[in-house]
């Protein structure tokens, strides 16, 4: 391990991503696991995170004391509950240092929050941390863009594995925003979510959500713009979870030299448009 390398904070380090992240940054030249945290009252606290991850032990006990594990820190990655994040986000914020967040689900009043928390601390959040999804969004964008016309009808739809519990997904409503940015309409208010029962025809001009859940898929999404004489279908499937823990790390490298600010994965990616 190198001096510099960056020491980084992996917040519910027992959960599925937190043991991609400990296993990855184990892995990574340039970065070092600082700490582990677990929920209060987790089955792991004090347990080595290595052995958490199937690692072997690695010397760094798991903890539910965020402040001696933010002691000297540099970041901190992030994939729990809106909750968590937030409360993470003013700490990181108050130690001035780099928070990744993964976590989806999260409200409007808690994206309010992040953005206070960002004056202090160099905050990058996306629903989806891979390269591969965020060129999507960019694609999905142009798409919208070109297929301007409220003829072409906009449906996002994702699969899951069976223990996820947000829906629809980050990424599809990452994505969904990507199209209605494209078309230059608000995204909340253009968006249907649910469909049950006797709905009607489908209004025109809105960007429609359908969810699956099943298995262990780790993640599908199609982007459908539906035509009357034909169909494009953009998509992409996550074959690994650590791609997205490839992309919070490469996130947390790249924010570290950067202002305090609220980035997203587009500009860590340089794909960013605005
Ligand atoms: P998980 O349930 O396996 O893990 C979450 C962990 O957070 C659990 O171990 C839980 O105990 C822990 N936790 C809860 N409260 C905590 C607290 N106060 N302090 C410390 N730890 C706490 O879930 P997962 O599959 O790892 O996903 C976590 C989140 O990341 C979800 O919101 C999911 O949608 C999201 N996710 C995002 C991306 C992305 O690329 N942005 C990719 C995968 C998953």
């Amino acid at each position: 391990m190198s001096d510099d390398a960056m020491k980084l904070v992996v917040v519910g380090a027992a959960g599925r991503m937190g043991q991609a992240l400990i296993r990855l940054i184990h892995a990574t030249e340039g970065t070092t696991l600082h700490a582990a945290v677990a929920r209060p009252g987790s089955a792991f606290i004090g347990k080595d995170a290595g052995e958490i991850a199937g690692l072997g032990p690695i010397g760094v006990p798991v903890t539910d004391d965020p402040l001696s594990a933010f002691l000297h820190a540099e970041g901190v990655i992030d994939f729990t509950t809106p909750a968590t994040s937030v409360t993470f986000a003013g700490l990181a914020a108050q130690a001035r240092i780099v928070h990744i967040i993964g976590t989806t689900g999260c409200s409007a009043e808690d994206e309010t929050r992040f953005k206070a928390a960002a004056r202090h601390a160099r905050i990058v959040k996306s629903g989806n941390m891979g390269l591969g999804i965020n060129l999507l969004s960019v694609l999905v964008e142009q798409a919208a863009r070109a297929l301007q016309s409220a003829d072409w009808d906009i449906e996002v739809l994702e699969m899951h594995h069976k223990h996820k519990v947000d829906a629809p997904s980050g990424t599809a409503l990452l994505l969904g925003q990507a199209a209605a940015k494209g078309r230059g309409i608000d995204f909340g208010e253009n968006s249907v979510r649910v469909r049950d029962g006797h709905t009607g025809p489908r209004p025109a001009g809105t960007i429609g959500f359908a969810t699956l859940r099943g298995g262990g898929v780790i993640g599908d999404h199609s982007v459908i713009f539906a035509g009357e004489s034909e169909r494009l279908t953009l998509s992409h499937s996550a074959g690994d979870r650590s791609l997205f823990a490839r992309g919070a790390l490469q996130a947390a490298l790249w924010a570290r030299d950067k202002k305090p600010g609220l980035y997203s994965m587009l500009d860590v990616l340089g794909l960013s448009t605005r």
